[in-house]
């Protein structure tokens, strides 16, 4: 049986082109790039070739802004901790109740130190008031912390637009956006868009990199302190020796996603449209967590299934086949109900049945028309069985 996979937000896979250029630094070219003969040179040329493809990739900016690291979760660390160290005299972070938990747990961590933290609420749709944000912004506010789009429900965020007002209510307020589900499927440009943005992070595997990887761009002049301590590297902004495979896999990987943003726009897109068009025609009581298409990146389908639960769909879908990932965070090892759909005030029994489905370039038709053929009987089955479901009358028992 072929596998279909759209579970992309929560990694993707690795690139031909991109395996391709880091293999010969897994063999041949496996020196330190920090000795100092003449074989080592190159693989700390590579390093510098890597950065500046990456800074092209965002828009043009000045290769010395971008740091290597080994993950989003690690350039979230560094942006907050890093932020905090070097200012020790603003004590209010604001962020959001829907960050992915590689910046909500360090909200909760800040707290425990003593500072105050707004974690902004969203409304049923997922998205921030605006009134709320402009409200919390304070006289002693350090930064600002925003996800450009939310891995969960794929709903966006205007962080251009939420860096320029912090900016204008107090220039020193520092502004961090984690862009891991942004990049290749949104525009990225932190020379004219993101201007006033100071720190950005963002994962190689989700741009079909290896995991493992991923980069902080810390904007010139920003008030920020270095979070991983130790040898000279990236300047002492990123201490331990460079990863040096992963690293040119990382921009090779970002130069493929800037090229698909237009075929995640269009053409994933019309996938994503197809399938959530369909399988409301032909399954009853679902609703989309998120709903204006509009607002949410173009790959992504966060579903609730009323009266079932996730995680029998999910066994269903892999027993066809299929993998992607439930709106409980039970696939992270916890039987907690998602804290992005908690927010969103998603009603208990649809967070229990909530299944996403994220797809990349690497899906096609027949992936959609393979789940079309499969989803609506699985969930009239699972349903048949669910004590919270009337089969007679076709509805959730109330
Ligand atoms: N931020 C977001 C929005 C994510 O989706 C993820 C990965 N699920 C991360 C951060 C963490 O990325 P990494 O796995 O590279 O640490």
């Amino acid at each position: 049986m072929k596998t279909v996979y759209v579970d992309n937000n929560a990694t993707t896979a690795i690139a031909p082109e991109v395996l391709a250029v880091m293999q010969p630094y897994l063999t041949d070219d496996y020196f330190n790039p920090s000795s100092m003969y003449d074989a080592a040179r190159s693989s700390a040329a590579a390093i510098e070739r890597a950065r500046q493809t990456v800074a092209r990739c965002l828009g043009g900016i000045n290769a010395d802004q971008i740091l290597f690291t080994g993950s989003a979760t690690e350039s979230n660390n560094a942006a907050l901790f890093g932020t905090v160290q070097a200012n020790p005299e603003r004590r209010h972070v604001i962020t959001t109740a829907i960050e992915h938990p590689s910046v909500l747990e360090i909200g909760k961590e800040l707290v425990r130190r003593g500072l105050e933290v707004t974690f902004l609420p969203v409304d049923t749709n997922g998205e921030l008031v605006l009134d709320d944000y402009i409200k919390a912004l304070r006289q002693d506010t350090l930064m600002v912390s925003i996800m450009m789009a939310n891995n969960e429900t794929g709903v966006c965020y205007p962080v251009a637009e939420l860096a320029r007002i912090a900016k204008e209510t107090d220039a020193e307020i520092v502004v961090h956006t984690d862009a891991t589900q942004a990049l290749g499927k949104l525009p990225v440009e932190l020379q004219t868009d993101l201007q006033h943005v100071d720190l950005l992070a963002f994962s190689g595997h989700k741009i079909h990199a290896p995991k493992g990887v991923g980069a902080l761009f810390v904007r010139r002049g920003t008030r920020w302190r270095p979070f991983i301590l130790g040898g000279h590297q990236e300047k002492g902004r990123r201490a331990g020796t460079e990863n040096v495979p992963y690293i040119v896999a990382l921009a090779k990987a970002c130069e493929l996603a800037v090229a698909g943003v237009d075929d995640e726009q269009t053409r994933v897109r019309a996938l994503r449209d197809r399938l959530q068009n369909t399988l409301f025609e032909r399954i009853p009581s679902v609703e989309v967590n998120g709903k204006a298409a509009a607002v949410r990146l173009p790959n992504t389908l966060n579903l609730a299934f009323y009266g079932i639960e996730g995680e029998a769909i999910l066994y269903e879908l892999s027993r066809h086949g299929i993998c992607a990932s439930s709106g409980s965070a039970c696939t992270s090892g916890t039987l907690d109900p998602s804290h992005v759909l908690k927010a969103m005030k998603v009603p208990f029994t649809a967070i229990h049945g909530s299944v996403r489905i994220s797809l990349s370039r690497d899906n096609d038709e027949a992936d959609i028309e393979w789940i079309i053929e499969v989803l609506p009987d699985i969930i009239a089955r699972l349903r048949k069985l669910s004590p919270y479901w009337d089969d007679a009358e076709n509805c959730l028992k109330l």
